[in-house]
Order: C-alpha cells, then structure tokens, then sequence
C-alpha cells in the first residue's frame, strides 16, 4: 500500500485521483503524493477520516446532518447534529464503526452536478443549505461512498481501505459559523494517519503531553495560579514560581550584559500620541488596553494612555534622547518587559496564551552594514540558551512582502544579512517568501522540547520603519545625518511562555542550575532538625533555597512528599550523618543513593546553581 498514489500535488494544490479523473487533468509534470505520513497525504488521509466518521455516524444516527468536515493541525474535527447527543463515551462506538466500513474498501466516487439541483438534492437538511451559501460558482462536487454522499472539495483517498489507523478523541460543542447568536452543534475531534506506528507513536506523545501539562504541574508544584477574581490571563506568581522566574531572569541579566547589551526599563503606559507616531493605535488597537489620565494644567480634559502591547517606543526614545554618533553603533538596548495584549477569553491557555507577559526583549541599533555582524551574535546567544536547555532548534527566514515600506536595496541588504549570518554560522533554515513583516524581513525560531513538539519562541526582525516614523538619526564620519536600523529581538520570547515549556519539556523536574528548591532536607527526628538548618542557613548565603520537611508525619511519608515535589536531591539526615558530618542523598538525575560529607554537598549545591552562558 506504500507505494499507491493517492494524489497530486500541482501549482502546491493537492489533487486527488477523483479530481484528475472526473476533469481529466494533466498530471504529466505534477508531483506524485504516496500513501504514507508525509504533511499532504495526511492531508488526504485525514480528510477522507472526517467523511468515514460522517458515515459511520449516519449509520449509527440516520437522523445525523452535518455542517463541515475540515482537517486541522494533527487531525480533523467535523460539525454536525444529531437528535440522541453524541458524547465522549459513544466515540469508541463510531471508531468501530469506522474501522469496519473501512475494511470494505468502499470506493469513494466524485462527482459534479450544478449549485440548484444541490438545493434541490439537500432540500431537507438546513446545514447542507448554510454550506451551499458559502460556495462559489454554480457548479458543485459532491463524493460519494456507500450510501453515504457529502457536498465536498476533496481532496480524498480512493477508498476507504486507507482509512484504518483512526482514532476519535473528543467531543465538544461549536456555535454553526462560529457565530454564538447561531445554534450550538457537535464538534467531534479525531485523528488519522497512514500506519499504525505513526499513530501509536503520536497518541504515546498525548499521553506524555498530559502527564507534562504545564497548567497539571504549576499547580502540583505551587508555581503560579490564575484567579478569575483578579484578572481572566493574568498569572500570579506562587513563592516557588517566583523563584523559578528569578532564577531564569538572574542567568539572562547576565548572559546580556556580558554580550555588551545595556539595561533599560520604560513606562507601562505611553500617551496614545506615541502609539499614532508608531501606528498602532490604527493597526493594533483592539489588542491593546487604554486608559485616562487627566492632563497636569488646568481646566484641560483627561488624555488617553495606551498600555504598552511592546517595549520599542521607549527604547527608541533611549536612543533619541541624545546626539549619537556612528562610532557609538551598535547600540544594545534590553528590558525584561511586561506588556499587555488582549486575547479572547476562548483563546487563553495556562501560560502559553496570557494577556499579560514579560519578554526578553532587545533592540539593536546600528548602521546598515553592520546588521550580519549582529545577527550572527544574536544567532550565538540563541545557540547558547538553548544547548543550555537542551533544546534543538530550527529557523526560518521570512522574506518581502507584497506590501511593505523601505527601498528594494535596503530589503536586499538586510534579507542578504540575515542569509548571510545563518549560511556563516553553517546554520540550515527555511524561507517563507513574502512572509515578512511589513517593516523588514525575520527569522524566527522554532524549538523542539524533550517529547518533540515545536514551539515558535523568538524572533530577529530587523526594521525600517520606526527609526523612520520616530525620525531617529546618527552623525556619520562626515558628520551627515543617517538613518538606524533597529533589529528587534527576543530569544526565549516571554518569560511564562518559556516557562510553560520548560515546566513540560523537563516534566517538572527542573535542573538544578535554574531550579526553585535546589533540595529538601528529611531530618528522621526532631534533634536533627538543626543540622539541617545549619546546612540550609549556609546554602541561603548565595541565594540558594531549600526546604526542610519536618512535620509529623511519618518519615516515609515525608520522604515520598519530597519526591513528589520533584526536586533534584531529596536530603535525609538522622545520627549517623550528624555524628560524622554527612548527608544522605537520593539524586533524583542519576536514580541512586549515596552519602556526601555535609561540606561537599554545599559545594556541589553551590557550584550546580552558579551557572553563566
Ligand atoms: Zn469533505
Ligand atoms: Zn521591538
């Protein structure tokens, strides 16, 4: 079955065998899509899952109308009603459904008629009616296999023996045409894929991914926690949490200023004047918060103040606030800054998706020429924190867009800089041509964690547009004004974002070096509780903390709370260790028991948590 085509790919249109039939189309130079998990024969795989789970429902539900079908990143969900609600525990009905329709190999058939007789054919099914609306053209396509037929573009498999390695995994509701005035249908959510393996090797990911939910830990491990009377996508930090950031931001603040960037801070709130100078008080303004503060003179009315969405205005304002010559370039701005933007209730999501968050953000001013130069150094810095987190990494670079501002030999320039600084550094990337900002080109920086997903973090833009909005220039060597580049860049990207994946990436168990509690200390009775305090007292001298678990509870107890808080060195401490001075560890890295003299587990505790890049 490996080798079967199930499809085409033309002009980057996936076609499938249907289509080239029923129009006769020239497949002479299109490229062949095998049935395998390559991205466009999931895409046809998937697809077709949606229909055979439309089918499988029909037969189980004869009353069953559905709305639409699409594929979605990892699967594919479809809309539909039925007057017996469908739930979570009926799905394993429908995927034995599936399955057995698709050992029929049904062939699955295409056809077209015209969009009036479609009316006509889909008279008594309101959904099919609201589907027919959003088609263009007069002509429609329809697939059909058994008896079950659907209003369709394709593109699908040519039977259904290419449907068995499905999975359903969910069912949800969702307002017909996303519109809460509308109706509230059935959205069942589900999954295929051309083998088994593949499959089997993504639902072992879902469960891993569950297992390391950064929302199931955060609260497990008293990081942070969200509160609906403060604030809906606000986090508020818990102790441990704190700590945690703080750890990560001491390591950052001085990986930066040992690369020669300047710290800077600005204001939460800028007057909405600047936001019309930068433009987004037109392009931005629903995500941004506003608010009023009366003018200082009086009788003048309140003016309005936006929240800052980013950290650029100020940091621009930095540069402008004196002459600058060319021999001061490059200059390095950074400023762990917290903006606010607004996001949908629906859309927030633990720490991933907030609408408040701190980046690790920089801007970099310098003279056109100089931008590869800084690139590669802003490339090393993002080498270096991610082998420090044990993540790899890929690259794409977005290229011109139809609209855009600055001349073609400035875009040139600064598109060949950034080639120029990936192919010097042996670094492999992607283009997406045309898919760059409006002000410049970027490279942004995808992250693979421990369980392979991706995650987009940051980003390196460079930018014509607000040295030229704020009029920003430097005195060259003939002492002429010019204009600045600005690169934007953030290499974590935000402070909770990060977090959120690292807590999932290291499953909660976060080395020593940036880790909240760096050991808890088991004392097996009360006369060794001070012992313990002693060591913590001498470890809290370098801003190292740790705990001490001395409750009443049982001394097993005790010991598998420790372990349950995933630290690294859980400590235990009873006569023989007071008497010679030793500690007992259980290192939860390296799975084993051993003992240390009291003095060199503080040197050890020191040394781990001391780290630079
Ligand atoms: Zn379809
Ligand atoms: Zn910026």
């Amino acid at each position: 079955m490996n080798n079967d085509v199930i499809g085409y790919k033309i002009d980057n249109n996936i076609v499938d065998l249907q289509t080239v039939k029923t129009k006769n189309i020239d497949i002479s130079n299109a490229e062949p899509i095998y049935f395998n998990d390559s991205e466009d024969a999931l895409e046809i795989i998937r697809h077709s899952a949606a229909h055979l789970m439309a089918q499988a429902i029909k037969e189980l539900y004869p009353d069953a109308k559905f709305y639409i079908g699409p594929t979605i990143e990892n699967g594919f969900y479809y809309d539909l009603k039925t007057q017996t609600p469908i739930s979570d525990k009926d799905l394993k009905g429908i995927e034995k459904k599936m399955k057995a329709l698709a050992k029929k190999k049904i062939p699955i058939e295409r056809y077209e008629i015209s969009k009036a007789e479609a009316v006509e054919k889909f008279k008594d099914d309101e959904l099919k009616q609201e589907v027919l609306k959003m088609i263009p053209g007069d002509v429609v396509s329809i697939y059909r296999q058994g008896d079950f037929e659907d209003l369709c573009r394709g593109p699908h498999v040519p039977n259904t023996k290419y449907l068995q390695n499905v999975k359903l995994q969910k069912v949800a509701g969702a307002y017909l045409g996303g519109d809460s005035q509308n109706e509230m249908l059935t959205r069942i959510y589900g999954t295929a894929f051309a083998t088994k393996e593949a499959l089997a090797k993504y639902l072992k990911m879902l469960e891993e991914a569950l297992k390391r939910d950064h929302r199931k830990l955060g609260k497990e491990l008293e990081l942070w926690m969200f509160d609906e009377e403060v604030a809906p996508g606000m986090p508020i930090w818990l102790p441990k949490g704190a700590m945690l950031r703080s750890n990560l931001e001491k390591l950052l603040f001085s990986a930066h200023i040992r690369r020669y960037y300047d710290p800077v801070r600005g204001p939460e709130l800028l007057k909405s004047d600047m936001w019309k100078i930068s433009g987004h008080y037109y392009n931005y303004k629903e995500n941004m918060y506003f608010t009023e503060i009366e003018k200082d003179e009086e009788g003048k009315e309140a003016e309005e103040y936006g929240i800052k969405p980013m950290n650029c205005l100020a940091h621009v304002k930095i540069f402008a606030h004196k002459t600058r010559s060319y021999k001061e370039l490059p200059l390095r701005f950074f400023e762990f800054g917290t903006v606010h933007r607004h996001e949908k209730s629906g859309v927030l999501h633990g720490l991933l998706r907030v609408r408040e968050f701190t980046q690790d953000d920089a801007h970099i001013f310098c003279r056109p020429d100089q931008i590869e130069e800084e690139v590669i150094k802003v490339l090393d810095f993002v080498d270096t924190i991610m082998q420090k987190f044990g993540f790899t990494y890929e690259m794409e670079i977005s290229t011109r867009p139809e609209k855009s501002i600055g001349s073609d030999e400035i875009w040139e320039r600064a598109t060949n800089a950034l080639k120029q600084a990936l192919n010097k550094l042996n670094k492999n990337y992607g283009v997406d041509e045309g898919g760059g900002a409006f002000y410049g080109p970027k490279i942004d920086i995808k992250i693979t964690d421990a369980i392979g997903r991706k995650w987009q973090c940051g980003t390196i833009q460079v930018d014509f547009n607000l040295p030229e909005r704020f009029d920003i220039t430097y005195v060259d060597e003939n002492n002429e004004r010019k204009r600045p580049v600005m690169i934007h860049r953030a290499i974590i990207g935000s402070f909770e974002r990060f977090i959120a994946i690292l807590t999932e990436h290291y499953a909660g168990e976060f080395p020593t070096f940036i880790a909240p509690i760096k050991a808890i200390f088991v004392p097996i009775n009360e006369k060794h509780i001070n012992y313990t305090k002693e060591i913590q007292k001498e470890l809290l001298e370098d801003d190292i903390k740790t705990e001490i678990f001395a409750s009443n509870d049982s001394l097993n107890k005790r010991i598998r709370n420790a372990e349950k808080q995933k630290v690294g060195y859980v400590v235990i401490v009873g006569d023989e260790e007071v008497e010679n001075g030793l500690v007992a560890i259980r290192d939860r890295k390296k799975r084993e028991q051993y003992k240390m003299k009291k003095g060199e587990f503080v040197e050890m505790i020191k040394k781990l948590s001391e780290v630079k890049i």
